[in-house]
């Protein structure tokens, strides 16, 4: 992170970040890594117990009252124990319990909130169906209403956490009839008979962390678990989208980090034609970009946190998050392309750590919304906000000799 932009606060949560990094045993890495952990509890409970997780929320609720550049200052740190850490990390803490502060009751942020922030639960959010992730809206999982409860059934797939989750968030269809914005319900589903857990996926990377198919079958789900509005999971969805992709952002620039670290430290030491490679400009260029781009995304993930922190609108605030989602994910996963080029044929070995980072991060452009729904989101609020404002600015068009050629300015 960038030390001048955090104030003392900021400064020493970041530094218990880095002290629960520093707490991780290393065998736990390669044991996530190998499947061998199917879920890191001690992790969470670790983070739980020293306070670290849902900084931004109110300290009533078990959080800090910080803010979002704490929250990604957080992030960062934690990332760079690798993507899957920051993954199991963010969906309980900075994901579940987002949606119930922002959206749920008070009996909901007493029996969840609290409970998980001190790392004694886990929980897991479902969104995505083996029938689609990125056409959210036409979820088919149903939850049908019964009078104080709703009967729920479905599938949900890619679920981080659903190995080790005692409750699950759940968008189910609840008005049949309903357009789609207006026919889904965001629930709290507790781990019961009817929740089966089907199996761990053979991922790429990210390992560990639990990630399988839900499926629900006629589970009873009373209406006090309701987050939001019945048929209201619009609002929750919209909302939530600030800390999955901000969210993301902020962990993935902590992943990307240490390939960046070990690929530069290596090339002070390897030589080749007698001298170590950073002296070639071919190497030392190549670290240069890698160095750039994660300045950039950094201070993108700052401006965008500024952004939400001072409450801007939730177009711009759109807009932002999905630009920076997008813009550091595919800086990050070139960071550890070029990490492992400049570390020749041992980088792409399990001897450094970088074939891992590679691995992990290639989730980072698909999961919480691809890249191309970032680009699809970004070019509607750009096009939205430049069509629909009054324009403040100076005519640009006007400044050309041939500016009033009104023959050549056919459109169609
Ligand atoms: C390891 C892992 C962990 C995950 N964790 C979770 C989790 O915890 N909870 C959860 O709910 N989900 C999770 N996901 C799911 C993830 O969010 C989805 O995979 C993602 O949203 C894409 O959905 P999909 O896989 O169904 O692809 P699809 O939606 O089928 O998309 C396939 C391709 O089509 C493109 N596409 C689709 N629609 C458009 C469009 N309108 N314009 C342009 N291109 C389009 C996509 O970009 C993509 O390239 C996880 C996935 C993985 C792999």
């Amino acid at each position: 992170m960038f030390d001048f932009l955090l104030n003392e606060e900021q400064k020493k949560i970041r530094d218990e970040a880095r002290d629960l990094v520093k707490w991780v045993p290393r065998q736990m890495i390669l044991d996530l890594d190998s499947d061998k952990i199917k879920f890191p509890k001690e992790f969470l409970q670790e983070a739980g117990k020293r306070n670290l997780l849902g900084s931004r929320y109110p300290k009533k609720w078990g959080g800090r009252g910080m803010d979002w550049v704490t929250t990604a200052t957080v992030m960062e740190e934690i990332g760079t124990l690798g993507y899957i850490f920051a993954c199991v990390f963010g969906v309980g803490a900075e994901l579940v319990c987002d949606a119930i502060i922002l959206h749920g009751s008070d009996f909901l942020k007493e029996k969840y909130v609290k409970p998980l922030l001190r790392g004694e639960i886990f929980a897991a959010e479902c969104l995505t169906e083996p029938r689609g992730g990125s056409d959210f809206f036409g979820t088919t999982s149903t939850a049908e209403d019964k009078g104080d409860h709703f009967i729920l059934n479905g599938q949900k797939r890619f679920i981080v956490g659903a190995e080790g989750a005692d409750f699950f968030l759940v968008y189910a269809k609840t008005d049949p009839n309903a357009e789609p914005h207006k026919s889904l319900t965001c629930l709290v589903v507790d781990r019961c008979p009817g929740v089966d857990v089907k199996y761990l996926y053979g991922l790429m990377g990210c390992r560990g962390g639990g990630a399988g198919r839900i499926v629900f079958r006629d589970v009873k789900v009373p209406k006090e678990n309701v987050v939001g509005q019945e048929h209201g999971a619009y609002a929750v969805f919209n909302t939530m989208m600030v800390p999955e992709r901000l969210g993301t952002a902020a962990m993935t620039i902590g992943a990307a980090r240490p390939a960046l670290e070990i690929a530069t430290r290596y090339s002070t030491r390897r030589k080749a034609f007698g001298k170590t490679i950073n002296q070639f400009q071919g190497v030392s260029f190549q670290i240069a970009e890698a160095s750039m781009l994660l300045d950039a995304a950094r201070s993108l993930v700052f401006s965008t946190c500024k952004a939400v922190d001072s409450g801007e609108s939730p177009n711009l605030i759109r807009k932002m998050v999905s630009e920076t989602k997008k813009f550091v994910t595919e800086s990050c996963q070139r960071v550890s392309h070029i990490a492992m080029q400049v570390m020749g044929g041992i980088g792409y070995t399990n001897v450094y750590p970088i074939e891992r980072i590679f691995r992990d991060l290639r989730l980072a452009s698909i999961w919480t919304g691809t890249n191309e729904v970032m680009s699809a989101i970004i070019a509607n609020e750009y096009y939205k906000e430049l069509m629909k404002t009054k324009r403040e600015t100076r005519d640009y068009e006007a400044d050309s000799e041939s500016a009033d050629a009104a023959d050549e300015k056919i459109f169609e």
